[in-house]
């Protein structure tokens, strides 16, 4: 069915409306633009959503555009280069076609901020990967959710309390689609249906399950409704949506996948839908087993516990009765791929024991995140040594077009030469060394200056919005200053994040506010039942009234892929203080350095690896510590100190130019580290030649 928005068109404004029908337009240079071209003042009020700026804007503006010879110009060049992307041919052949695609399934996808259906680090992976996809031309499609209601928005009271608001999408607004086809899933006895919906990520489709449809019921509608729902057996529910569902509606789609990937254990329970495939065709049980193992691969997010969600077997039967017989096995194999250990402590179902049991491949995110996981899950593999439990490692990274801002990638253009995004050679990328230093710098001081005058309009509005005096809330737009040390601390408000460590001890972090040479950017949501992480907000939302020193810090509410672009890029440096080594990976201090940004950062994740003693960064190592008190004492002391004695006389040590030399050299370190080792790029094709090939791995 095409879309509305393809018919309000004049002919002449048709090519628009395909654009704005794929999110290709966001990552390409040019398409912003063409957006913002038809109407400013829509474009930014609308959060950048070319689907809706399309229907909303007056039909007079479209007469004028559709006879502006510049603009149709302007359209015809995008619109080429977005044709051309989809001509080429795919490669990879070796491991996918486009007739038997990879099937990537996720319960999340941060593609862009006006689909809202990501709430952080691993929906925006996922969205960078499709992206990735697109731009290397791997035949892949995308399985995942349409979460009508999203994730919640953040809103803070005048006590720095945090409120949860959510918003309906409302599809037409939206560039997808839906396919003609409805599959079922059978929760608590009753066939629930899923519509199927389709976005387009450049040359890759993505597959969304939606149960608010009228035929169900309003719990089953509810189903899809906001990510991650509260309450478990509802979850579950949703887990078995977008996995049991997902196969499904590959299957009603013609779509033949070579390979499923299950991104993170929500979507485990695709493997015993395709086991039970198998199984209705008579297959002996090991057999299935063994095929269905052949075709499915499995990444792992986090170490942390409650990642990792188990049920009860009381819980699975509430929302999946009989489920094994469903499948076509005993409750004994059922077990045996979901639980853990024998003995009645092992009989619940974990939605990562499974995944690790059927797949062929499992692998962490990070090097330092093998090893964890190769401890966290040797049980799996009873008798065998640590080092040899089967899983390894492709450590993440990020989409380079998408978070590299526009002044940073046309100095790289200039140095580098057209083509290097698509080539990344190593002999090109080496230039980054020979740009010279004023030129950087200008670029550095630009994107400082963007992020001030962003900092300076968003701060007042939040703050004006939860009932701030308007001295308090102006006091934004006076004190933020473009040549001043920008410090940038922006994720979600997990406990682990400890973002408390900045205020460990107040008055030396009061101390470093007031000197004038520091100012510090700070957002982020806490999942709205954790009370623990919404009072880390609170705390350091406190330090807002203490003289000379509250104005210099800035809140910016309600962390998104709308806020993060300007975030990541006019911070000097970003700080990132997990408790090791509950960080997987960590993805936003890649996205800074993309920008010319520092990472100052806890020795976990990716910067365990990328940490080159100090010569691109700065890296504080933490001991895995018994006593969180003490490690946080120990890591805030280290902190400090390369605050006080590195981070600001490198950044105020100036030679006559004005420029920060060895700040530079760090910089350009850096620069280089993440954009050959830390991008998607990188990744993809990590996956493709050690996880995606079939024999690939052990
Ligand atoms: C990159 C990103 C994250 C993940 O950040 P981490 O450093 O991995 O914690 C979360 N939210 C948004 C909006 C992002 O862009």
């Amino acid at each position: 069915m095409p879309h509305d928005v393809l018919a309000r068109m004049p002919p002449e404004l048709v090519p628009l409306a395909e654009l704005a029908l794929d999110l290709w337009w966001s990552w390409n240079p040019g398409g912003p633009e063409l957006f913002g071209a038809v109407d400013r003042e829509r474009w930014s009020a609308g959060g950048m959503n070319p689907v809706k700026l399309l229907r909303d804007v007056a039909p007079g503006r479209l007469d004028v555009l559709r006879r502006d010879g510049e603009f149709l110009a302007r359209l015809r060049k995008v619109h080429d280069a977005w044709a051309a992307d989809h001509a080429r041919p795919s490669r990879f052949s070796d491991v996918a076609t486009p007739e038997h695609p990879i099937a990537f399934v996720c319960a999340e996808f941060g593609v862009h901020s006006s689909l809202a259906i990501y709430s952080g680090g691993l929906g925006v992976l996922a969205g960078d990967i499709l992206k990735e996809a697109s731009d290397s031309a791997v035949p892949l499609v995308g399985v995942g959710l349409f979460y009508r209601r999203g994730y919640f928005h953040q809103r803070l009271d005048r006590a720095g309390w945090q409120h949860e608001y959510w918003i309906a999408a409302n599809p037409e607004e939206l560039p997808i689609v839906q396919e003609p086809h409805r599959v079922t899933v059978r929760l608590r006895g009753r066939d629930v249906q899923a519509a199927i919906w389709r976005v387009q990520v450049g040359r890759i489709p993505l597959y969304l399950l939606d149960t608010d449809v009228p035929e169900n019921d309003p719990t089953s509608r509810f189903i899809t409704s906001t990510l991650y729902v509260g309450d478990r057996a509802l979850r579950l529910m949703q887990y078995a949506v977008l996995a049991i569902g997902g196969v499904r509606a590959l299957r009603a789609l013609g779509i033949e996948p070579t390979l499923f990937h299950l991104n993170e254990g929500h979507a485990s329970l695709a493997a015993l839908e395709l086991l039970r495939e198998r199984r209705a065709e008579h297959a002996p049980f090991a057999e299935a087993l063994a095929e269905v193992r052949s075709r499915v691969v499995f990444t792992t997010h986090t170490p942390v516990a409650a990642g990792n969600e188990r049920y009860d077997v009381g819980e699975v039967a509430a929302v999946l009765d009989g489920l094994a017989e469903q499948v076509g096995i005993s409750d004994d194999e059922l077990h045996g791929l979901a639980g853990g250990k024998s003995g009645a402590d092992g009989r619940y179902f974990g939605v990562t024991e499974l995944a690790l049991r059927t797949s062929r491949s499992t692998n962490a995110v990070s090097k330092r995140h093998g090893e964890v996981a190769r401890g966290m899950w040797q049980h799996i593999w009873p008798g065998l040594d640590v080092h040899d439990v089967p899983i390894t490692h492709v450590t993440n990274g990020v989409h380079l077009p998408t978070w590299m801002s526009p002044p940073m990638r046309e100095l790289l253009d200039r140095h580098l030469g057209d083509g290097w995004i698509a080539s990344r050679d190593p002999a090109v990328l080496a230039r980054i060394f020979e740009i010279p230093d004023e030129e950087l710098w200008a670029v550095r001081s630009r994107l400082r200056a963007d992020l001030v005058a962003y900092v300076r309009a968003k701060a007042v509005t939040d703050r004006l919005a939860r009932g701030e005096s308007i001295a308090y809330a102006e006091s934004a737009s006076s004190t933020f200053d473009p040549g001043v040390l920008m410090l940038g601390f922006a994720r979600r408000v997990a406990s682990y994040k400890r973002l408390h460590l900045i205020v460990h001890d107040p008055m030396r972090s009061i101390g470093l506010l007031r000197g004038h040479r520091l100012q510090v950017v700070i957002a982020g949501r806490a999942h709205p039942q954790d009370d623990g992480a919404k009072s880390i907000v609170k705390t350091v939302l406190d330090l807002r009234h203490v003289e000379e020193a509250g104005s210099r810090v800035a809140f910016l509410e309600d962390y998104d892929l709308a806020v993060a672009p300007a975030v990541v890029a006019g911070c000097d440096v970003w700080l990132n203080l997990p408790r090791a080594p509950l960080e997987a990976s960590g993805t936003s201090g890649m996205k800074a350095a993309l920008n010319g940004g520092l990472n100052l950062s806890v020795l976990d994740g990716w910067w365990s690896e990328a940490f080159d003693e100090g010569r691109n960064g700065w890296g504080i190592a933490s001991a895995n510590e018994a006593n969180e008190a003490l490690q946080d004492a120990r890591d805030a002391e280290t902190l400090y100190g390369l605050l006080e004695r590195e981070i600001m006389p490198a950044f105020y040590d100036r030679d006559a130019a004005g420029i920060p030399r060895d700040w530079i050299r760090r910089l350009k370190a850096s620069l280089h580290c993440v954009a050959s080792g830390f991008t998607t790029k990188r990744m993809l094709d990590e996956y493709a030649s050690r996880i995606w090939r079939a024999g690939a791995s052990r």
